[in-house]
């Protein structure tokens, strides 16, 4: 058990030359089954008590996942939507700077996170090597020029639907033919409502931080997506009407997925939500006292740690691959994202069946007796 709480301050010029600070953050939250491994974060809310408990649920998701890492996280309070590119570059840097020393490849590998994405981790892996050469496995989630992996980019929204086909199974139901919410329309709700548009589910209502669209009959996604990449916005999509984004969460669908900030579900809308099954596609979604009004309701929901472990599975497949200096085919990559999403899957079951609790209970409890093992195996605790 390590636990460490970085903070730096982190200076940089602006384009206009006026002088800006933010403060970034990195916690070590537990190494035991291995080095730490989570992402880094830009965002405005960022704050120390947000990262530790994103640093700790990292540790319960690699074990869950059954891949041979401990958890950590990272963050800079910043609204990267204001910075230019060449700001955010700077500030990666000067980050890096004050980080490089905790980081590495076999002590704490970090990876995309919300506001971040693979030119981050290339300007993190560029900064890191002028400290320590050319070290591609410090970081995951690269561009593919530098050592990424093929699926990585789509692998938090392959790996929620691999999770969401596995639990639908166990009630005789697949994708096909079931409506579908999705809260979020970043890298991952994006890739969510690709997939299940493909596998012929009903993505009736899609949100982001422009706005809401819903359509009953189902919205045309590879359309969504082009209207968004070309305006930047859901909103003036004509294949659908527009929605209250707060009237998205409790509207009428089979199943939910909250795809982007914590603890959108809460003690205001939980009593409201129609869907039956919720997939937290995003960190703590839904709040602990949203998370018992739900479950009193029925409504059966796929705890995060589970759900959206597909991102750092395939985090470890390409460090596996830059440490084998061998790189997979896609092909591979998302075969083995489904054998791993599948496995833990059915560990998770066994735990709720041996322990007569609901999912979430079921993946904590596999998650904390991997980690406390690996513990007790090493002597760390009497
Ligand atoms: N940021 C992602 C997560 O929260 C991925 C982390 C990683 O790949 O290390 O799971």
């Amino acid at each position: 058990m390590v636990f460490l709480d970085y903070q730096v301050e982190c200076t940089i010029p602006k384009d206009d030359g006026t002088l800006v600070s933010y403060v970034g953050f990195r916690i070590q939250h537990d190494n035991a089954r291995g080095p730490m491994k989570g992402g880094i974060r830009y965002h405005p809310e960022v704050d120390p008590d947000e990262v530790n408990a994103l640093a700790q649920l990292m540790t319960w998701k690699t074990a869950v996942a059954d891949i041979p890492y401990g958890g950590a996280k990272g963050g800079i309070g910043c609204s990267p939507r204001d910075l230019s590119k060449s700001e955010l570059e700077r500030l990666t840097r000067v980050f890096t700077q004050k980080i490089h020393d905790l980081i590495g490849i076999h002590t704490d590998v970090p990876a995309p996170d919300m506001g971040t994405n693979a030119q981050t981790m290339a300007w993190i892996l560029d900064e890191y090597s002028k400290f320590h050469g050319h070290s591609p496995a410090v970081v995951t989630g690269k561009p593919i020029d530098l050592g990424g992996s093929l699926g990585r980019e789509a692998a938090t929204g392959r790996g929620v639907v691999y999770a969401t086909e596995a639990l639908l199974a166990e009630y005789w139901k697949a994708v096909k033919g079931l409506t579908f919410i999705i809260q979020g329309f970043g890298n991952v709700g994006s890739w969510v409502a690709r997939l299940i548009h493909e596998r012929g589910g009903k993505v009736i209502a899609v949100s982001d931080v422009t706005g809401a669209v819903k359509n009953q009959n189902g919205i045309d996604i590879p359309q969504l997506l082009k209207h968004k990449e070309t305006t930047g916005s859901l909103t003036g999509f004509s294949g659908g009407d527009s929605l209250d984004p707060s009237e998205l969460l409790v509207h009428e669908c089979d199943v939910l997925v909250p795809c982007a900030l914590g603890g959108v579900l809460n003690r205001e809308n939980a009593a409201h939500v129609k869907a039956k099954f919720i997939i937290e596609a995003a960190n703590h979604p839904t709040d602990p006292e949203a998370d018992e009004i739900l479950s009193k309701k029925g409504v059966i929901i796929l705890p995060d740690i589970y759900a959206n472990a597909g991102g750092v599975t395939v985090s470890y497949f390409e460090w596996v691959q830059n440490i084998q200096g061998f790189m997979w085919d896609e092909d591979k990559v998302n075969k083995e994202l489904k054998r791993y999403m599948t496995q833990a899957f059915h560990n998770i079951k066994t735990m709720c069946q041996t322990h007569h609790c609901n999912l979430r209970m079921g993946a904590f409890t596999l998650g904390v007796n991997r980690v406390a093992r690996a513990t007790l195996l090493r002597g760390w605790e009497a």
